[in-house]
């Protein structure tokens, strides 16, 4: 399954349990769903919380569009949710285009500026400050009561139809959670649900976005964000469990710090992308880490050792033969880099950190005897691979 589509999964998965639950709160006692109200409050402000030690700014938008419709309803019992529900998919159609900018500065104050302007159009509107007669004289009468709901429901379409696109081809989590959190903002206006089925799909939202942040924070603990492969700390981590036979690499990209200063810095990034795409899509039995700068491990767990060789020996080509599309002086060309690999066996799963120094002594050695090469530890004469 693309990574995309499954990004989807969990989103919708939360979305699906907020409707099968909702359609039980007939079943639900009623002293428990005296207390939905403040449950659903509580989730919020806990969300609201999280995204401010998370520094996830957008999320207070997200907070506002969901509880928006159940709140305004809440306030005005007689009205009809069409127009609360608008605003708050338009609110979150826009948390869709904006950029993450963090919690506290002046882009969430201006954000919670819109949000105030947006609320208070929808209160003028309901409370008749303001009226719009002259379209109503000229423009109303030709918009029916069926052909309005028609044009909200296309402009409702359009916009999830806009998240889904943008989250299928960023393939970006966020983006898949937002859109889950449209639908159900949808079902609630469409589907005739009572104020308490609308407040147990709400506290479903609520899980689905603590279970966003949680997943966030993990991922940015243990990923490198540069490359997406796994980061030293998850490498730290898988050493605490090492099987009883395992192997480690080390991985360093030849006179890296010449290619960036030729090309810059940005050209070194894209660099290491590439051969992190490399070592990732080349690694059939070994796991890939980046160590940290240049540099990146693979962790061989069984007895892998002439299988981790040969693997080795295949990416080593597949970076050296991969061409690099570069501007230098006004003019187009293609580069290529290379990288030295050493190799050590752990003897000891208790000795992961020191099976990786050997690993790097042996790099160190495919460095001195002139690079692009595949060195093992303890391993005499057949180890240079050129
Ligand atoms: P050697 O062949 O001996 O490994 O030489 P080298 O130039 O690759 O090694 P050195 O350790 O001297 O330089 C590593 C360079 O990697 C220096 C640093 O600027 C660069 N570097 C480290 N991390 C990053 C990064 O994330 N992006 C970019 N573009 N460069 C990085
Ligand atoms: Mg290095
Ligand atoms: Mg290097």
């Amino acid at each position: 399954m693309p990574d995309a589509i499954k990004a989807l999964v969990l989103p919708f998965l939360f979305l699906l349990i907020g409707i099968l639950a909702s359609t039980q709160a007939s079943n639900i006692p009623t002293v428990w769903l005296q207390t939905f109200p403040v449950v659903v409050a509580a989730v919020f402000i806990v969300l609201l919380g999280l995204s401010w030690r998370f520094n996830k700014g957008r999320l207070i938008l997200v907070v506002f569009a969901l509880s928006y419709p159940a709140l305004m309803l809440e306030v005005f019992p007689n009205l009809e949710a069409s127009s609360f529900v608008t605003v708050a998919l338009l609110v979150l159609f826009i948390t869709s285009l904006v950029k993450e900018k963090g919690f506290a500065n002046r882009f969430s104050f201006n954000r919670l500026l819109f949000i105030g302007m947006l609320v208070l159009w929808n209160v003028a509107e309901v409370k008749g400050w303001i009226s719009f007669e002259k379209l109503d004289q000229f423009v109303l009468p030709m918009l029916d009561k069926t052909l309005k709901s028609t044009v909200l429901v296309v402009i409702e379409v359009a916009a999830i139809g806009v998240i889904l696109i943008r989250a299928l081809s960023f393939n970006d989590r966020f983006l898949a959670s937002v859109l889950a959190s449209s639908v159900a903002l949808v079902v609630m206006h469409y589907l005739p649900l009572t104020m308490n089925q609308m407040l147990l799909i709400l506290v479903t939202q609520g899980g689905l976005w603590a279970w966003f942040l949680l997943s966030e924070s993990h991922r940015m603990a243990y990923r490198d964000e540069l490359t997406g492969l796994a980061s030293r700390r998850a490498l730290n981590e898988d050493f605490m469990a090492l099987p009883k036979h395992y192997a480690i690499a080390m991985v360093d990209v030849d006179h890296f710090k010449k290619f960036n200063d030729t090309y810059g810095h940005d050209m070194g990034d894209e660099v290491l992308r590439r051969v992190a795409k490399i070592l990732a899509e080349g690694c059939y039995y070994g796991s890939v880490y980046r160590y940290g700068g240049e540099e990146f491990s693979i962790l061989y767990r069984g007895k892998k050792v002439a299988e981790a060789q040969d693997e080795l020996e295949s990416i080593r080509s597949w970076i050296e033969e991969e061409k690099i599309e570069v501007i230098h002086r006004d003019s187009k060309k293609y580069v290529s880099v290379t990288a030295s690999f050493g190799l050590a066996v752990g003897s000891d799963q208790n000795e992961g950190f020191e099976t990786l120094k050997k690993a790097d002594e042996s790099l160190y050695q495919a460095k001195r005897k002139g690079r692009n090469r595949l060195i093992i530890h303890g391993v005499r004469g057949k180890s240079a691979t050129k």
